[in-house]
Formats: structure tokens, sequence, C-alpha cells
């Protein structure tokens, strides 16, 4: 099993059926992929009831329903009206489909709901009117769409077209053009976002965009603001296309008046006051404070996670409420937890907090690579992180590092150079370093194992989904070093097959060849990083 478990959640939407309707045999085994809506009308009044309760806006429909569709409490999923469209069918045992369309005309025979507004077309010409039918109606419906997507009905036809790298040869999305409206910009104010960019953000007269109200835009960065020339006071044009954040196209110059007033992000983080540097390989602008509030909760809980420090027990419910309460300002506030902190906040019994205290005691004991990925140092993954332990074997040594003694490092190009450099020159971060030090947390590397493996020698891997630790460009010189290599397409020859999270239709394919599939921690294991 890969992703999250959301059965129960699932359970609760009304028009998934508990039991499949059996006036037609139904299969022994039925794989249904389907997507999980929340209509406009219900978001917006999901959306009113969180401004009232204090609680931040969903963005758009589509992450209020993820939102929904993750929460802990099925209770709470139960409240939200979601709906679901199922769209396709994956293994299904004791039937078989030679067509696409007669898969879906199944599922609603046996109860599953299927858009009513799906169409068969003979051709081409069929296939374009359809696009511009749905276009036309596009505003009548409750759930948005950003186009439509056209299949090869045929199974056949489809395994013969087979896939790129991505996305199947037998499907393509067909998008519609982006909803533009014109409005007026009332402010421009800086995000801090949970990586600490500073986003700015164009607060505007309220104005309907494809049926959506939209009051702030991205103006996404310095550049971009620069580039378009917008300006506080002036008349825009905005546009959302499908789910994505409503952006600022551009202005219009002949509505200005004279008193509008160009904007510039601040050198100081507006929330916290550290100062806010832009790197030259990207145009954003980022807080460099390590106990920035806007960063915190994120933070902690990076710093928290598996892969880094490991604290079992704080969850994301924890660590809100040690950061809320002003208990932890920075990561290493953790490791100066008292019981009688502990106890005054909501659903800590005093056994849970002992283990809490006790957890955290432990995680002093990791790996100082561990440590430093936990920092969460931008570009600063769980490998990259080794690799820097390996070549300097200490953090404070690593502190000292200047960009050309880090660059000459195998593996560590300027990017990561220029962050670590960056990261360790604040004196914020420095003094976090201090206070985890003082609180006992391991800082020298510790015996190196073997890396080499030799039964991997020879191997093929291939890598599917997205992983947590590593990047792409990580595991494939990973495993060059292993001997083996990594190759893209799935055959009978692939020795391993390791799925990361969201894999698709290569997961499927080595588990139609019986290719053995791994987990990353099984990949891990397998390499002898655990
Ligand atoms: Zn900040």
């Amino acid at each position: 099993f890969v992703g999250e478990d959301v059965t129960r959640n699932l359970r609760t939407i009304r028009s998934i059926p508990l039991v499949l309707r059996t006036e037609e045999a139904v299969p022994q085994r039925l794989e249904v992929r389907g997507e999980v809506i929340l209509g406009i009308e219900a978001f917006e009044s999901l959306n009113r009831r969180r401004e009232k309760e204090g609680l931040p806006a969903f963005a758009n429909p589509r992450n209020a329903a993820a939102g929904s569709l993750r929460q802990l409490d099925p209770r709470i999923t139960a409240r939200r009206p979601l709906d679901i469209f199922c769209y396709a069918v994956g293994r299904v045992d004791g039937r078989s489909f030679e067509r696409h369309s007669e898969a879906l005309d199944a599922l609603k025979r046996w109860g599953l709901k299927v858009n009513s507004n799906v169409r068969l077309c003979a051709n081409v010409e069929e296939a374009l009117a359809y696009y511009a039918d749905t276009e036309a109606m596009r505003e009548t419906l409750d759930y948005e769409i950003d186009g439509v997507v056209l299949k090869v009905d045929r199974f056949d036809l489809q395994r013969a077209l087979g896939e790129k790298s991505r996305s199947p040869r037998w499907a393509v999305a067909y998008k519609f053009p982006p909803r533009q409206e014109t409005t007026v910009i009332r402010d421009i104010v800086v995000q801090v976002g949970r990586t600490g960019a500073l986003t700015p953000v164009a607060i505007m007269e309220p104005v309907r965009v494809a049926g959506v109200e939209v009051r702030r835009a991205t103006l996404h960065n310095q550049e971009e603001m620069d580039r378009k020339d917008v300006r506080i006071g002036d008349t825009v044009i905005v546009q959302r296309a499908g789910d994505v954040i409503p952006e600022v196209v551009r202005a219009i110059p002949s509505m200005r008046t004279g008193k509008e007033r160009r904007f510039v992000i601040p050198d100081r983080c507006p929330v916290c006051g550290a100062e806010v540097l832009k790197s030259e390989d990207e145009a954003v602008y980022r807080c460099t404070g390590l106990s920035c509030p806007a960063q915190l909760k994120e933070r902690v809980r990076h710093f928290a996670s598996k892969g880094a420090m490991d604290i079992d027990g704080l969850g994301d419910k924890l660590v809100a409420q040690l950061v809320d309460q002003g208990l932890v300002r920075d990561v290493a506030d953790l490791d100066y937890l008292s019981k009688e902190d502990l106890a005054g906040l909501d659903r800590m019994a005093d056994k849970s907090a002992q283990n809490l205290l006790d957890a955290l005691e432990a995680s002093k004991l990791r790996s100082s690579s561990r440590l430093l990925f936990a920092l969460g140092i931008r570009h600063v993954g769980e490998h990259i992180a080794e690799v820097l332990i390996d070549a300097f074997h200490t953090i404070d040594r690593l502190a000292e590092a200047s960009e050309e003694d880090l660059v000459a490092v195998y593996e560590i190009g300027p990017g990561v150079a220029k962050s670590v450099v960056m990261f360790f020159g604040q004196e914020e971060n420095r003094n976090v370093i201090e206070k985890l030090k003082a609180a006992g947390v391991r800082f020298e590397a510790e015996e190196k194992r073997a890396v080499s493996e030799p039964h991997l020698k020879g191997k093929t891997f291939v890598f599917t989904g997205a992983l947590s630790s590593f990047t792409r460009d990580e595991v494939q010189e990973i495993v060059k070093r292993l001997g083996a290599r990594a190759t893209s397409s799935v055959s009978k020859k692939t020795d391993y097959v390791v799925a990361g999270e969201n894999a698709g239709s290569k997961l499927e394919k080595a588990r139609g060849l019986g290719v053995t599939v791994l987990s990353e921690e099984a990949f891990k294991e397998l390499i002898g990083m655990k």
C-alpha cells in the first residue's frame, strides 16, 4: 500500500455505495478510479463558515476537497458535502471490458456515480464539438472544470498506443482558455509561506471570475510585478485557470489616475524581522529566520519527521499547539520542554507527556546527518546531508565552510553551497544550533557503515512516484555507485521497481510482470541506509 488511507472518509460520501447493485453479476474484485469533488456552492458556504470561526479559507474547491478527504476524523469529512465522479476502472477480476465506455456504463449499473456529461464521439469533429459544448455550459455546472479529457475508447488500441514517461498516449487533456475579469487593486501585501518564501499578494475589489469570488491574487514575485508594472490602485485583469490560484495578468495603464504606487518587497521579513534574501538562481525572496513563526510549524514538523529526528508522538496538532502557545519558538525549544509545559496542553495525559519527553530524549542520539537534514536547509535533502557529513564530519566544521570548500565536494553544486553558507551565516540559526548542542544533541559523525553493497551489482531499478528522501538525480547516483543502474521503463528484465507516492502505471506494470516492488523504506534498507 502506497499513499494515504482515506477509506473511512470515503465511506462518508453519500454517492459512494457501500454495497454494489447486483441485478447484473458483479466482479470479485473491482478497482475504480474517481475524483472526489466539492461543489462551488458548498465550497463558498464552507469558507464563509471558516472565516467566521477564524480559520483560514481554502484557496479553491479542489484544495477544500483534498483537505476534507485527508481529515483524521471521518466525522469532519462527513459534514462536508463531498461528491465523487468515477472515471475509470483499474483491475477487474471476473469480468472484462473491451471499451472504456462499456466499463463506465457497467459502473453506473453497479451503482457508482459517473459524470453524466461523458460523451462517446465517433471522430475528431465530434470530439471538438464536445469540447465547445462543454465550454459553453461550464458556468452552469456546480463544480469547476478547466477543460475536457479526450480518451481512446477501445482498450486494445489503448494498449497498442502505450504510455509516455508520465502520461498515457491514449488520453489527452484539452484545456479551456482561462477566465478573466477586470478589477482594482486596493493594496499589495507580502505573505510569508511555510518555506519562508515571500510572495506579493494583491488585495482587490472582490470580483467573480468563472463563478468564484476572487479577492486576492498572486503577483508571484518582484520580477513579475516589475515586468507587468502592476501598482497599488491599478485597474487590472485577473484570471483563474482551473484550480490554480488567481493571478494578475496585467495592469491597464490607460485607467491610471496618477495616484498609483509601486510596491517593493521589504528587505526584512514582515513576520519575524529577519533578513530577506534573494538567491541568484531563482526569483523568490526568502525570510532567512530559523525561528520565523510563519515558517515555524512547518519547520518543527519537518524536524520531527521520520527521516529527520523521528520524534515519536509529535504530530501536527501538537506542533500547532506548542507553537501557538509560545512554548516552541525554534526547533531547539523542543529539547527544553518540561512535563509542566506539556501538562497545560489539550488532551495531554501524564503518560503521553512522559512518552513525548522520552521520544525527545531518544531523538538526541540521531546521527548528525539526520540532524543536518532536520534543520531544513534549502536544497539539503537526506542524501545531500549524508554527503556533507561524510565530507566535513561535524556540523561545526560544515558551518565554517565557504562556498568553494563546499563545491569541491563531489555531488555538491553551487545551489547547495550557497544555501548552506547562507543558512549558517545567520546569527539566529547559529543560536539555535548552540541551543541544540547545549541540550545534548549529537553533532559528530558516527562510524560510517559500508556503503558498497555488492549484491546489487548489475541489477536494474525503475523509480516511479514521488520519493520523500531523495530527488531523482540522487537515486540515480546512488544506484550507479552500487554498480546497478536505473532505467525508465519496466520490463521483465527489471529487478526492482521502487514505488514512491502516487506511483502510477509503472507500478501496475511491475505487478503484472511479477517484478519485485519496493517501498522507499525497503529501498533504503536494501542499499544499507537503515
Ligand atoms: Zn520571517
